[in-house]
C-alpha cells in the first residue's frame, strides 16, 4: 500500500487563514477591454440558458459602466454565446478572449451542459456563471484561490466539494470599482497590459477541492511520473476545447488506480500551433523532465487530464525535497511524499 502523507492538510488551512486575512480587500485585476464600453452578446437561439445569460448581462449593465445586454440570435459575432457538452473536462463554464495591444476583439462564451444540467445547478447559479464569464469577457482575471470566495464573482470555482456554493453571483463592490475604472466615460489611452497577445481560455471550475485528500477521493488515478515526451499542441477547431498540449508521463508509482501501462499521455489546456498563442489561465504546462504527482481524470480519447487543470499538478523541488502545487503561491501547497 502506498501512501501519500498530508501533511499539507493543516499547512493549507492555515495558509489560507492567513492570506485570506491579508488579501481580504483584494479586487480581480483586468487584462484587457472592449474600445466601446456599450456591447451586445448574442445568444444562440439553440441555447437553453438564454435567461442566464440576461440576467448575468443585466448584473453588470445596472451596475457598472459596462453597458451590455444580450440578443437572442443564430449567426455568430465577435460577442457570442452558446451551450456545449463536454464530459471530459471538469469546468462549467469557460470564456475564450482574443485581445491585442490591451483590446479585446473578440470573445466566446460557454456553459458546458454536462455539468450545468445538473440539478445542483438552480437559476441563480447559473445566472452566477454566467455573470462570472461576462466578467471574463468584459477584461477581468480571476480573483487569487485564497481570496475569501464570496468577495469577488470572479473567484474560479462553482462549488465547494461539500456541494455548497462557492462565489459571490453578482458583482461585488471590489468588482464594480474595477470595471468602473477600466470603462471610464471617457475612453482614454490603450491600457498597457501585462498579458502577451493571443487567446485566453478562462474555466470556471466546478467544484473547489479544499486538499489533496478531496482531489484524490475524485481522482482516477494518483501518480508519481516524470515527464519524458513532449506531443505538441493540438489545434483542433472542431472540439469544444479546441487547444490542448500533450505529453508523455513515466509512471514510477501508482498511489490510486488501477493501471497497466508504464506510460500514459497527459493533456493541458492551451499551446501554441506557432501562429497563435492559447493560455489557459489556469494552466502551467508541463516541461519534459518535470517530476510529478499528479491527480488525473480519465478522458474518453484515453488521455489524462489533471484536475482543474494546475489544481491536481505538484511538481517536485529539490531545493525543498517535496512535491509544491505547481502554481505554488496560489492556495494549494506542498506535501510529502513516501513509497510504502
Ligand atoms: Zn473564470
Amino acid at each position: 500500500m502506498k501512501k501519500l502523507v498530508f501533511v499539507s492538510a493543516l499547512l493549507f488551512s492555515v495558509l489560507t487563514l492567513f492570506l485570506s486575512t491579508n488579501f481580504a480587500s483584494a479586487a480581480p485585476t483586468s487584462f484587457a477591454r472592449w474600445a466601446s464600453a456599450t456591447q451586445t452578446i448574442l445568444v444562440s437561439s439553440y441555447s437553453s440558458n438564454y435567461s442566464a445569460w440576461s440576467t448575468g448581462a443585466t448584473k453588470w449593465k445596472n451596475s457598472t459602466n459596462f453597458k451590455v445586454s444580450t440578443i437572442v440570435g443564430s449567426h455568430s459575432s465577435n460577442y457570442y454565446a452558446y451551450d456545449v457538452y463536454d464530459s471530459n473536462v471538469d469546468w462549467d463554464g469557460i470564456a475564450k478572449t482574443t485581445h491585442g495591444n490591451g483590446v479585446i476583439t473578440k470573445s466566446v462564451l460557454n456553459f458546458n451542459t454536462y455539468h450545468t444540467s445538473k440539478s445542483n445547478y438552480t437559476a441563480s447559479i447559473k445566472a452566477g456563471l454566467a455573470g462570472h464569464e461576462i466578467g471574463h469577457s468584459l477584461g477581468l482575471n480571476h480573483v487569487s484561490v485564497v481570496e475569501i470566495p464570496t468577495n469577488s464573482i470572479m473567484y474560479p470555482y462553482t462549488f465547494k466539494s461539500n456541494g455548497s456554493p462557492a462565489r459571490a453571483l453578482s458583482p461585488t463592490s471590489a468588482d464594480i470599482t474595477v470595471v468602473n475604472n477600466l470603462y471610464k466615460k471617457s475612453i482614454g489611452s490603450i491600457l498597457s497590459t501585462s498579458k502577451e497577445d493571443g487567446i485566453y481560455l478562462t474555466p470556471s471550475w466546478s467544484v473547489y477541492y479544499e486538499d489533496e485528500i478531496a482531489l484524490e477521493k475524485d481522482a482516477d488515478l494518483v501518480v508519481r511520473a516524470k515527464v519524458i515526451d513532449y506531443l505538441g499542441s493540438h489545434m483542433d477547431k472542431n472540439k469544444v476545447q479546441p487547444y490542448t498540449t500533450k505529453h508523455i508521463l513515466e509512471i514510477q508509482d501508482v498511489i490510486k488506480g488501477d493501471i497497466k501501462e508504464e506510460k500514459i499521455v497527459i493533456s493541458q489546456m492551451g499551446g501554441s500551433d506557432g501562429v497563435t498563442n492559447v493560455f489557459g489561465e489556469h494552466t502551467t504546462l508541463l516541461t519534459v523532465n518535470d517530476e510529478i504527482i499528479v491527480f488525473l481524470k480519465e478522458s474518453e480519447d484515453g488521455s489524462y487530464r489533471p484536475i482543474n487543470e494546475d489544481d491536481g499538478i505538484y511538481l517536485y523541488k529539490d531545493y525543498e525535497g517535496e512535491f509544491v502545487n505547481i502554481r505554488n503561491n496560489e492556495g494549494f501547497s506542498s506535501f510529502e511524499y513516501k513509497a510504502r
